[in-house]
C-alpha cells in the first residue's frame, strides 16, 4: 500500500487524444518527495533541453504535493511546471486553493500533459472516469466564468476547476492559470497551457488518502493547529505588519499599507512616494476595502484566511488574492478603489498580477518617452485608468501594440528597440520583479535574488529577518523562542546584525552566514514544494509552525519512510541540484544570475562576485553555477553528470 501519496498519475496525450492512468515507482518518492521533486525528474527525463515551450513535446505537469489531502494544515498546493516562454527555463509556479486536495482525493498525485490538442478542450477527472470534452463554447470566456459554466454543465457544484482566460488562450507570456481563491501565475505556465489547447481542468474526488501511522500524525496537526492560535495571538513586534503573523501576506485583513506604498516603486518600478501613507489615505483605503471586501475566505483545511471575496458595485464578484490589491494601484498612480476594479477584469483574462501591471505601465513610460508614437497607441483614451484598461485588453487579445507587449517588458523592449530597453529594468531572466528600488546592498537578498530558480523573491526568501533590530533588547526577545532554526549559530548572526557601522549591510552578514541564511531559507522552500505545504506556514513567515525538526516527524507519520533532519536537508539539496541541472542544461549559467542593476543604488562588485563563489562552492557547483560531478554523484544524481558530460558541460567547462 502506498501512503500519503497515491501511486497513480494521469498521462494525457493531447495529439492523439488518450488518457493512461500509469503507477509510479515508489523510490523516486523517497530521493524526491514529491510535487517539485519529482516534477524536475520528470521533466529532466522526459524533455530534452533543445525542447521549445510551445513546442508539443515541452510537458505540462500539474502535480500535488506528497502530503497534499492528508489532515496537514495548510497543505494544499498544486505545483505546475513546465519550460518557460518568458525566461525560457524551467517554470514551477504554485496555487492554493482546493484543486490539488481534489486530485488526490481522485486517486491521482500528477496530471501530465503532453502533445496539443487541435481543438479547445478540457479534462473531466471524474474519480475513476476521465474525459477529454470540448471546450469550444467556452472559448474567449473569463476564468472564473468557465470554472462556474463546467460546473453548470457538468452538474457537480463541488467540481474544483483550473481554467485560463483569454491571455492563457492567446499565449501571452504573463498567462496565468486560476483556481479557487488562488492561481499560478508567474513564468508564463497560462500560455503553456494555451497552446496545449486545454481551457481547463475539473476534477472531483471522493475516494480516500492514505496515512502510514495515523494517530500520531494526527496529533502533530493538532500541535500545529494549537501554534497557530498562540502564534497569532503573539504578532511579531518591530517588523513590516504582513511579517508579523502568520500566513501568505494576508493583504485582505490589512488596512495599514505605510511600508508597501512607501518602499516599493509606483509605475513601472520607477518612481518612490515616501510620503503618500498618511490618517487620509489611510482611512479611505480602509472604506474603500471594507466596502468590497464581501468576506475572508481560505485555502483547503487552513484557518488562516489570507483572501478575500470582492464585490465591487457592477461587476461580478471575484477572489483576490494576496498582493494583487497593490499592484495595479500602484502601477496606474491610482487609488486602491481601481485596483479592486481592475483586478476583478485581470482575474477573468487570467494575467499575472505582479508582471501584468508593470507592463502596462512601461508601455505607457515608452509613449510618453516618444518611444512608441499616437500611431502605436491609436485609439488609447486620454484618462490614466482607462489607459490602463484599454492596455490590458489589447495585451491579452494581442492586439496592435498589446501583441508586443504581450511578450512581457524584456522581449517587448527587444522587439521595439529604439532604447526601449532601458525601460525594461526589473527584470530577472528576463522576468519582472518585485518592484523595489533600494540604497544598500543586501548581502543576503543579493544572492537569493541572483540564485533562486524560481525567479520570484517571495519564493526565496522566509525564515530569517529581512531587516536587523535595532536595539539588542529587541533582538533578544526575538531570538528567545526561536525554535526554527537548524543551529544555534543563526541566532548570533542576528544578535549581532546592525542597522548602521561596522555589523551592518553590506559586509554584515558576512559572505558565509549570507551563505548559511540563503541556504536554510531556500532549503525551507524546497521541502514545501515537495511536500505541497504552503509558504505562508512554513518558509515564508518569522516563526513559523513548520520548520526542519518537525518535518521529518510528519513526513514519516504520513508516508511510512524513514525521515530525519539530515535526510529531508539531504532529499532539499538533490531537489535543488536537479532543478540547477535541468536550468544549466538549457543555458543558464553565471552570467544570468544578477539582479537587475538599479537594484541597489550602492553596489559592490567584489563582494558580490565573492558571494556567488562561495554560495556556488557551498552548493558544490563550479564557478560558473554548474553543479560538479563529485556532488551530483554524493546526490544520487550520477545520472544528471553523466549526461552533462555527454554533452561537454561539465568536462568542457569544469576542467
Ligand atoms: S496560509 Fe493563507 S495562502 Fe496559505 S493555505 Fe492558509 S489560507 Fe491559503
Amino acid at each position: 500500500m502506498r501512503y500519503a501519496e497515491i501511486g497513480f498519475n494521469l498521462e494525457i496525450d493531447l495529439t492523439r487524444g488518450s488518457i493512461e492512468r500509469v503507477e509510479t515507482d515508489p523510490k523516486l518518492t523517497e530521493l524526491h518527495l514529491g510535487g517539485l521533486g519529482t516534477n524536475t525528474k520528470i521533466l529532466w527525463d522526459r524533455v530534452p533541453p533543445e525542447t521549445e515551450p510551445f513546442s508539443p513535446d515541452n510537458l505540462l505537469i500539474f502535480s500535488t504535493g506528497l502530503l497534499v489531502g492528508t489532515p496537514a494544515i495548510g497543505c494544499n498546493r498544486t505545483i505546475v511546471t513546465t519550460y518557460s516562454p518568458q525566461t525560457l527555463l524551467m517554470a514551477y509556479s504554485m496555487m492554493g486553493g482546493f484543486w490539488a486536495p481534489e486530485l488526490k482525493y481522485a486517486g491521482y498525485d500528477k496530471v501530465i500533459f503532453r502533445g496539443k490538442s487541435p481543438n479547445l478542450v478540457y479534462l473531466w477527472i471524474n474519480n475513476d472516469k476521465v474525459e477529454i470534452r470540448d471546450a469550444s463554447h467556452l472559448q474567449g470566456k473569463g476564468a472564473a466564468e468557465t470554472a462556474e459554466l463546467i460546473r453548470q454543465e457538468l452538474k457537480e457544484p463541488n467540481a474544483q476547476v483550473a481554467a485560463i482566460g483569454l491571455a492563457g488562450e492567446n499565449r501571452v507570456y504573463m498567462a496565468s492559470i486560476e483556481q479557487g481563491r488562488s492561481s499560478a501565475s508567474r513564468l508564463g505556465i497560462g500560455a503553456v497551457m494555451g497552446d496545449k489547447g486545454i481551457k481547463a481542468i475539473a476534477v472531483r474526488g471522493t475516494k480516500d488518502v492514505n496515512i502510514a501511522r495515523p494517530a500520531e500524525f494526527m496529533e502533530l496537526c493538532n500541535d500545529v493547529l494549537k501554534y497557530i492560535q498562540v502564534r497569532s495571538e503573539k504578532p511579531v513586534p518591530g517588523v513590516m505588519p504582513i511579517l508579523a503573523g502568520l500566513g501568505s501576506p494576508a493583504e485582505m485583513k490589512l488596512i495599514d499599507e505605510e511600508w508597501h506604498t512607501q518602499n516599493f516603486m509606483w509605475g513601472n518600478a520607477r518612481e518612490r512616494k515616501r510620503d503618500y501613507w498618511n490618517k487620509e489615505v489611510e482611512e479611505k483605503w480602509k472604506k474603500t476595502q471594507e466596502s468590497v471586501r464581501t468576506r475572508l475566505i481560505s485555502c483547503y483545511n487552513c484557518p488562516m484566511k489570507c483572501g478575500a471575496l470582492i464585490s465591487v458595485p457592477g461587476i461580478s464578484t471575484y477572489m483576490m488574492k494576496c498582493f494583487s490589491k497593490l499592484t495595479y494601484t500602484m502601477a496606474a498612480f491610482s487609488d486602491l478603489d481601481f485596483g479592486f476594479r481592475i483586478a476583478q477584469r485581470a482575474t477573468e483574462y487570467g494575467v499575472d498580477g505582479f508582471s501584468t501591471p508593470q507592463v502596462m505601465a512601461f508601455g505607457l513610460e515608452l509613449y510618453e518617452a516618444g518611444i512608441l508614437t499616437d500611431q502605436d497607441m491609436a485609439g488609447m483614451p486620454s484618462d490614466n485608468e482607462g489607459r490602463f484598461y484599454w492596455l490590458l485588453d489589447r495585451i491579452v487579445r494581442r492586439e496592435g501594440i498589446g501583441d508586443v507587449l504581450a511578450n512581457g517588458t524584456y522581449w517587448a523592449a527587444q522587439q521595439i528597440g529604439k532604447g526601449a530597453e532601458a525601460y525594461a529594468h526589473n527584470n530577472i531572466k528576463k522576468h519582472e520583479q518585485l518592484p523595489l528600488k533600494l540604497g544598500m546592498l543586501n548581502p543576503v537578498y543579493f544572492l537569493m535574488y541572483s540564485t533562486g530558480e524560481k525567479i520570484n523573491i517571495t519564493q526565496i526568501e522566509g525564515n530569517f529577518p529581512q531587516a536587523p533590530f535595532p536595539t539588542m533588547e529587541e533582538r533578544e526577545d526575538f531570538v528567545k523562542d526561536w525554535i526554527q532554526v537548524p543551529d544555534e549559530k543563526f541566532k548570533q548572526y542576528l544578535l549581532d546584525w546592525e542597522p548602521r557601522g561596522e555589523r551592518s549591510n553590506p559586509y554584515y552578514p558576512t559572505v558565509d552566514m549570507s551563505v548559511d541564511i540563503v541556504d536554510w531559507q531556500e532549503k525551507m522552500h524546497y521541502i514545501d514544494d515537495a511536500l505541497g505545504m504552503c509558504a505562508g506556514l512554513s518558509s515564508f513567515p518569522l516563526k513559523p509552525p513548520y520548520h526542519i525538526h518537525n518535518y521529518p516527524a510528519f513526513i514519516s507519520s504520513a508516508t511510512g519512510i524513514d525521515m530525519d533532519e539530515a535526510g529531508l536537508t539531504q532529499v532539499a539539496k538533490r531537489n535543488r541540484t536537479l532543478l540547477r541541472a535541468v536550468n544549466v542544461r538549457r543555458g543558464l549559467r553565471r552570467a544570468d544570475e544578477k539582479p537587475p542593476e538599479d537594484h541597489w543604488k550602492k553596489r559592490f562588485p567584489e563582494l558580490e562576485a565573492k558571494l556567488l563563489d562561495e554560495y556556488y562552492k557551498f552548493k558544490g557547483w563550479d564557478n560558473q553555477g554548474i553543479p560538479t560531478k563529485e556532488s551530483l554523484q554524493e546526490l544520487d544524481l550520477a545520472y544528471v553528470s553523466e549526461d552533462l558530460e555527454q554533452r561537454g558541460i561539465i568536462k568542457n567547462e569544469q576542467s
